[in-house]
């Protein structure tokens, strides 16, 4: 496949966005006028009432739909995404005890590795997990199943058999009092991915699958966060992007010292800290390694879920001044006293409303009620004059822009609860949130010219519902090429 670079389309007959933006109320778009725009060269480069065919240009008929910017998806994993195709749902919504889990596991079908996999646990389902309750389940094939939190695999004994665990030096590795491996790895990925090669062919298979579904539902950017990113990692990722597998644009969170393959499509995103609480790096570590970053011209992205995270981040930041482009991600947890300070540095912020409606019920079981107005805020950031843009965290949310834009105006549970409701956003900024580009997330795109030509035309005028998002998009388009056509 070819990148468009002096190709031209002409989307006729759309819903343009009038003078000022993208405005929308009660689920629809308003405020539009009926018009023609043109992509030349990869950017929008002309809007008007009737532009006429250019000899050989390429027409989309919207049909009277309206036109938005695409969506770009600010914080996701790209890889461990399409990995969860291949992986059994063991999460709360999916299973309900351990008898039921036990019948996941069983029936699943090992991958290419002879492994089950399986992810989405959370303790609800079956109590504390480790490797004996695992060969309870499962006594003879490998298994492995990934916590909820992305932080945990735990493994049953043929597969720590079958990795060698119990003579690994490695921290990550939990083990009782005797010295045996309880099953429990945390914060592995990487030690594990090297030990499990993928089929390269399974992964990029399902990678095309995953981008054409992602296309077909108006996602036109990803921001792939994946912590410990590799130059192997990096090299893969960006050949998804250049022999069309990725028809997306993809911003890549890597280290500043890692060099990232050019395309026009891929761009380099932030190097990305995990901070976890009970293992938080010195401080002065951490401060050194951001202003390192700072040096190389590279801003950071600072993995912040709880309070204790936040304040560690914010202090860290403070420490090693701030970059424009630099980030908070997630900030699930934002203690009132934290607003102000969060809006005084400048720092922008991503957070996942998607998450209200997945695990917002478990939130208010979970969460004291004097702690609960933190949750997830969105609102009372944006009114602090707070940057604010928002991601799926796909595959640990659901990966739909849509449902978590209308989980920022909802702020709805799956049980049909309302979290937070004095931090519900309203329509036209919930969309915002995922509106920005890669490099700039909290300044949603507009449709003028100039700017990328990265659309999302709808069947009419009515915004995809968190349901069935595919049934109100007709077409996708990334830089002037059209990626996805429902027609
Ligand atoms: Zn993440």
């Amino acid at each position: 496949m070819t990148e468009v670079a002096e190709g031209s389309l002409l989307v006729r007959g759309a819903r343009l966005p009038g003078a000022s933006s993208v405005r929308i109320e009660g689920g629809r778009v308003v405020g539009t006028s009926i018009g023609d725009l043109r992509i030349t060269g990869g950017r929008i480069d002309a809007l008007g009432l009737d532009l006429g065919r250019r000899p050989g240009e390429e027409v989309l008929d919207a049909a009277g739909g309206a036109i938005l910017p695409g969506l770009h998806d600010h914080h996701m994993h790209l890889r461990a995404l399409a990995a969860r195709a291949r992986s059994v749902d063991v999460g709360p919504g999916s299973v309900a005890g351990a008898a039921a889990m036990a019948g996941a596991l069983g029936a699943a079908a090992p991958g290419s590795d002879g492994w089950v996999r399986a992810v989405g646990y959370h303790e609800s389902v079956a109590g504390e997990l480790d490797r004996w309750v695992l060969d309870a389940m499962v006594p003879a094939t490998p298994v492995r199943v990934q916590h909820r939190t992305g932080v945990m695999w735990v493994l049953n004994s043929p597969a720590l058999a079958a990795l060698g665990a119990d003579g690994e030096d490695e921290a990550g590795i939990q083990r009782d009092a005797s010295g045996t491996p309880t099953g429990r790895l945390f914060r592995l990925d990487d030690w594990l991915a090297r030990r499990l090669p993928e089929a390269p062919d399974a992964a990029g298979s399902a990678i095309a699958e995953l981008s054409e579904t992602l296309a077909s539902i108006g996602v036109t950017g990803l921001t792939d966060a994946t912590p410990a990113a590799t130059p192997a990692g990096l090299a893969e990722m960006a050949a998804w992007v250049a022999d069309g597998r990725v028809r997306q644009r993809l911003h890549v969170m890597a280290p500043a010292d890692l060099a990232l393959p050019s395309h026009p499509r891929v761009s380099r995103g932030p190097q990305k800290f995990l901070l976890d609480d009970d293992r938080l790096p010195p401080f002065d570590e951490l401060t050194v390694a951001i202003a390192g970053a700072h040096r190389a011209g590279v801003p950071v992205a600072l993995h912040c879920v709880t309070a204790m995270q936040l304040a560690f981040a914010t202090a860290a930041l403070d420490e090693a001044g701030l970059h424009p482009a630099d980030r908070l991600e997630h900030a699930a947890v934002v203690p009132a006293d934290m607003v102000g300070r969060l809006a005084r540095l400048g720092v922008t912020v991503v957070v996942n409303p998607g998450l209200l409606y997945e695990r917002g019920d478990s939130y208010l079981a979970e969460v004291e009620r004097r702690d609960q107005p933190d949750l997830l805020r969105a609102a009372s950031l944006l009114d602090a004059g707070i940057r604010l843009a928002a991601g799926t965290d796909a595959p640990f949310g659901r990966p739909d822009p849509w449902s978590a834009v209308a989980s920022a105006h909802r702020r709805l549970t799956r049980d049909g609860r309302v979290l937070g409701a004095g931090e519900a956003v309203d329509e036209t900024a919930a969309l915002a949130l995922f509106a920005g580009a890669g490099g700039d997330p909290a300044c949603p795109r507009q449709l003028v010219v100039g700017e990328p030509g990265d659309l999302v035309v709808l069947d009419g005028d009515g915004l995809p519902g968190p349901d069935d998002p595919g049934r109100a998009v007709a077409a996708t388009v990334v830089g002037g090429r059209v990626v996805h056509h429902a027609g």
